[in-house]
């Protein structure tokens, strides 16, 4: 059977080279071949004996996710939509800022947890990510980053300011284009954990994008038992969307609350931080007009994490269609902002990018051909 070797990480793919009877340590080079240089043909591996590449083609193949449309916002924010089959279609987005340049990844086609405010939890579910799929993101925008970096410097090798090819992903300061990466794009990476831990293993690794824990950040709504996986199997910064600082209106905004409730979370959260690559838990907080964003709201949450070392992130609500909330007015967050700092809590607000191309948090919607019950509701009612 033909594998796509997009979906290993270097331990399989060392094993797999096992397995047809190649020497194991060819999985390194190979790794550089198709994440470094995003090779997407065997032919172009030109260290690799012939008869090997030959025998490449014969059992495997390059097989990222299909391209299907890329955007740019007027804040440098570019938006990848990207094919997975057909009726799916998922999103990547780009986010320069200054030195830093983060890249929002999905890791499913839609999400079921049908928290209130979000646009891909609205759509339905279809299916996880496969490691080709969530790494392709990376493997795509690497490459259309890397051919025409955003901020073209001088060539300090020639100091002339000529236009010279870079290796992918880095531009003509030897700098990384692509320096962190959010597991906030579609989807719930802790329910689709092999894959998404596999992918991240490819991320960390210096054979293929060679990112450091600290710069990969997971996004979860909080599924405690996956957490407690991920501390040990592959601890990287880690980021729960909290949004409500009380169960009865958590299990209204985030229903996966009813399952794992607030008390779980904190404790599962103050067990992550035991072996976490930073000493503090990034808590999101959507800030949503007269629902979550109120002065008491501010004081509950105070109490709630008095025993977790996190930093807040406030999120503007972003709206889509139909969605029924109202961002809160910017006084109000920055009154929030102002209690939560006031208590030593390090608070930052997220600045909007991309909203004019639907790039902005929440508003990811690609395309998803729903497989839970919700379509099926939605088209009864519209009948
Ligand atoms: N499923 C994961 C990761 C994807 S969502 C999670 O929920 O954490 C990434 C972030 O965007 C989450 O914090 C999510 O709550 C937030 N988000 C969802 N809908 C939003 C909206 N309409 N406006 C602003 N942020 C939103
Ligand atoms: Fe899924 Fe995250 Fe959206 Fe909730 S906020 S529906 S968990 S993607």
């Amino acid at each position: 059977m033909t594998v796509n070797l997009l979906d290993f990480d270097l331990r399989g793919l060392a094993d797999w080279f096992a397995e047809i009877g190649e020497k194991p340590f060819r999985a390194k080079q190979v790794m550089r071949w198709l994440h470094h240089f995003g090779a997407d043909e065997f032919g172009q591996m030109t260290d690799l004996a012939k008869s090997l590449r030959a025998r490449l083609d014969e059992y495997a193949e390059i097989r990222p996710p299909v391209l299907a449309g890329e955007q740019v916002s007027d804040d440098g924010t570019r938006k990848f939509l990207l094919e997975v089959g057909p009726g799916n279609r998922v999103e990547t987005v780009f986010i320069p800022e200054g030195e830093r340049g983060t890249l929002c990844v999905s890791t499913q086609v839609g999400c079921a947890l049908e928290c209130r405010f979000c646009s891909t939890g609205r759509q339905g579910f279809n299916r996880n990510l496969s490691v080709a799929e969530i790494l392709g993101q990376l493997w795509w925008a690497n490459k259309a980053l890397g051919r025409d970096p955003l901020t073209p410097s001088p060539s300090p090798a020639s100091g002339r300011g000529e236009l010279q090819a870079p290796a992918r992903g880095v531009d003509r300061n030897g700098e990384r284009i692509i320096s962190n990466v959010v597991l906030m794009g579609m989807g719930e990476p802790l329910l689709n954990y092999e894959n998404t831990v596999t992918a991240l293993s490819v991320m960390l690794d210096d054979h293929a994008y060679g990112l450091s824990r600290r710069r990969v950040t997971v996004s979860t709504s909080g599924i405690v038992p996956a957490m407690d996986r991920l501390r040990v199997d592959m601890p990287v910064a880690l980021a729960v969307s909290l949004h409500a600082p009380n169960d009865a209106l958590r299990d209204q905004l985030l229903p996966i609350n009813r399952k794992y409730p607030l008390a779980d979370l904190m404790a599962a959260c103050r067990r992550y931080l035991d072996n976490a690559p930073r000493d503090f838990i990034t808590f999101e907080y959507i800030m949503l007009d007269g629902v979550n964003d109120q002065p008491e709201h501010a004081e509950q949450l105070i109490q709630l994490v008095r025993d977790v070392p996190c930093k807040f992130n406030l999120i503007p609500f972003n709206p889509f269609p139909n969605s029924g909330y109202r961002r809160s007015p910017r006084e109000r967050v920055r009154e929030f902002a102002s209690r939560l700092m006031a208590e030593g809590l390090v608070t930052t607000t997220r600045k909007t990018r991309g909203d004019d191309i639907d790039a902005a948090c929440g508003q990811l919607a690609g395309q998803v051909l729903d497989k839970t019950r919700r379509t099926g509701q939605r088209l009864e009612m519209a009948a």
